[in-house]
């Protein structure tokens, strides 16, 4: 993982335990944990998550196959639920023993048809119901063909049957919230009724375990960015650990003269003497342009300093006009969850984005 890159993203593993703990402590003592790495575990690193955490979860779940495949390849042995498997995916789903999310008929019949000619029995599935997300899942229209196509057949098993809430974060929403409880409490009793085991229930993400753990518990939670020390709210990130911070240097102090300018299109012109700081971080390293022109801000020696100009794709420049500090000095481009928070806000978007955007030129370091 490490490279030679001065600009780092620190892991901070002592905080991810904690954060781990945190919800558990929210959750009854026999609730399963599912941990959430797809994306490179939001950014971090999902084989090192996943092995300081294997003894202690449930399941893993990963978006993709690639995914799965490098968590196996790492090593872990733990179940890994895929939740947006493809089609042709399906073979190697199974050769790396991975657990697909099934979300439709087509899907169902498919999956069926490879373990099948692969000669497997009671190969373990996952069953995704909509129940107002409308992004992917049977309907309850679906049930009574699920349980014909799955009661005559040897080859699956459903292990767990799911659904996904739209708006866990938002309690103004928590009408339509409970909506879609009670429409998958019904769903999933009616379709065990009809089955010959008794698959286990899930539907709660981080805010869920925060907002539903009393109406929505079932057998297991979906924790993802929870784990990383972000809640819904200051308050609830205040009880969390900061995880992630992403660290550079600065490489060059400038003096920009009036009537100067900084950077590509001139877009920064300095009305006064200014003097800025050029960062080894940029638009490929997953700093969006957005932040370019005073939006963004990082920290130097515990000060902000605002972005000057556009994002280049290597760097950034900064003004440091009032900040006491020199070439090589440390820079915090993101801090803390609040300084996350603050910047997403900034640009319109969400922590989950800033996260997932810091690219794999970024050496991560373990703390
Ligand atoms: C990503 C994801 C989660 C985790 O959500 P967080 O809000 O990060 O806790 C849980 N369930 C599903 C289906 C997901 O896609």
């Amino acid at each position: 993982m490490k490279n030679n890159h001065v600009t780092t993203l620190e892991i901070d593993l002592n905080a991810i335990d904690f954060n781990f703990n945190y919800f558990k402590s929210k959750i009854h003592k026999t609730t399963k944990v599912l941990v959430v790495v797809k994306a490179f575990g939001y950014g971090s690193s999902a084989i090192e998550i996943a092995k300081l955490l294997e003894t202690k979860v449930a399941y893993f779940a990963v978006a993709y196959l690639d995914e799965g495949i490098a968590l196996r390849n790492a090593g872990i042995k733990t179940p890994i639920l895929v939740l947006h498997p493809q089609k042709n995916n399906f073979k190697k789903i199974i050769e790396y023993h991975l657990e697909p999310n099934i979300y439709s008929l087509p899907l169902l019949n498919s999956f069926i048809e490879v373990t099948k000619n692969l000669n497997f029995q009671s190969y373990p599935i996952h069953l995704k119901f909509n129940t107002g997300l409308n992004r992917l899942g049977f309907t309850e229209n679906n049930i009574s063909e699920i349980s014909s196509i799955v009661n005559n057949q040897e080859e699956i098993i459903i292990k767990s049957i799911f659904s996904h809430i739209a708006a866990s974060e938002d309690l103004n929403e928590r009408t339509f919230t409970l909506q879609q409880i009670t429409s998958f409490n019904t769903i999933s009793s009616t379709l065990i009724q009809q089955l010959k085991n008794t698959p286990f229930k899930h539907m709660l993400n981080t805010s869920g375990i925060l907002n539903y753990a009393s109406e929505a518990q079932f057998d297991m939670v979906r924790l993802g960015i929870g784990l990383y020390g972000f809640g819904n709210d200051e308050t609830q990130t205040k009880n969390l650990i900061n995880v992630l911070t992403l660290k550079s240097v600065i490489s060059q102090i400038h003096t920009i003269e009036e009537g100067e300018t900084v950077g590509y299109n001139r877009a920064f012109k300095a009305i006064l003497t200014i003097k800025t700081a050029t960062i080894p971080i940029g638009h490929a390293d997953g700093i969006s342009r957005q932040f370019g022109n005073e939006i963004g801000y990082v920290y130097i020696n515990n000060k902000k300093a605002q972005i000057v100009g556009n994002i280049c794709m290597d760097m950034i420049m900064v003004n440091i006009t009032d900040i006491d500090c020199n070439e090589g000095d440390e820079v915090l481009i993101y801090k803390n969850q609040q300084h996350i928070e603050s910047l997403a806000k900034a640009i319109n978007t969400i922590p989950y984005e800033l996260l997932t955007a810091i690219s794999q030129r970024v050496g991560r370091v373990l703390k």
